[in-house]
């Protein structure tokens, strides 16, 4: 790696985690859109957060990075200053325009002050100088996605139901229940937004990358699945997921 512009791609302590991952696979909850026309720094940044178990798509221009941004819902933009056909900071522009409010990290070569004011009164939320390390992408990036509730919160609740960002540990009643990859990362979605109707779009766009060909049966099947875990064992118990027809669904009241 050491003519990289990514310095240190190894994530140190990450060792564990490959190995962990390796048994219980890739779990996909974080969807990240990188715009940056370097295919070697793309390429490195998506193979880097993949790892970290995020999902995400790359546009290689202007053009397609603003249609992808202001089409595809996302969790954070990581977003190059000089691209071909469209520049980020008229992307970053014309998305906060139309209102579009995901989080977005500026990374460039450019390093001037005056370019870094001019791209956060642009409307991003952060700012990287190229080279960077992929340990303070990756930190920038937690905390842009953080919302305040979840700090310092890895256990995500509702009622008597616990689901352990962490452990992965999953227990209703104080019961374990075993869950696929899938299934975990659906209840933690639905977790992350209990009380809130979540369409099949939504379900697919954030527990499935970009590439894969999901079809909204398939987050019934995934839905039916889930439902066989944490609700119908527990009988007498009122249960926690609902279909709200021609909506979606909804964890919780
Ligand atoms: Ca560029």
């Amino acid at each position: 790696m050491e003519n990289s512009p990514i310095r240190d791609l190894r994530v140190p302590g990450r060792g564990v985690f490959q190995l962990f991952f390796r048994k219980f696979e890739i779990i996909f909850f974080v969807r990240v859109l990188v715009v940056e026309d370097e295919h070697r720094i793309a390429n490195s940044i998506k193979k880097g957060l993949e790892q970290e178990t995020f999902a995400v798509d790359v546009a290689y221009d202007g053009e397609y990075g603003y249609d992808l941004a202001a089409t595809e819902d996302y969790d954070v933009i990581i977003l190059d200053l000089m691209l071909p056909k469209l520049s980020g900071l008229e992307i970053c522009r014309r998305l906060r325009q139309e209102g579009v409010n995901t989080p977005i990290l500026i990374l460039t070569a450019k390093g001037q002050i005056q370019e870094k004011v001019e791209g956060l009164n642009a409307g991003a939320d952060d700012y990287l100088v190229k080279p960077f390390s992929f340990t303070e992408l990756l930190a920038r990036i937690r905390a842009l996605t953080r919302r305040p509730k979840e700090i310092l919160q890895t256990v995500l609740e509702y009622k008597d139901l616990s689901l352990d960002t962490v452990s992965f540990e999953v227990k209703r009643a104080g019961k374990k229940i075993d869950l696929s990859r899938k299934e975990f990362a659906l209840l933690e979605y639905l977790l992350r937004n209990q009380g809130k109707v979540v369409s099949k779009d939504q379900i697919i766009n954030h527990v499935w990358d970009f590439d894969a060909d999901i079809l909204p049966n398939t987050v019934e099947a995934f839905i039916g699945s889930l439902r066989k875990k944490i609700d119908r064992p527990f009988k007498g118990k009122p249960p926690l997921i609902h279909t709200v027809r021609g909506f979606g669904y909804r964890l919780g009241k």
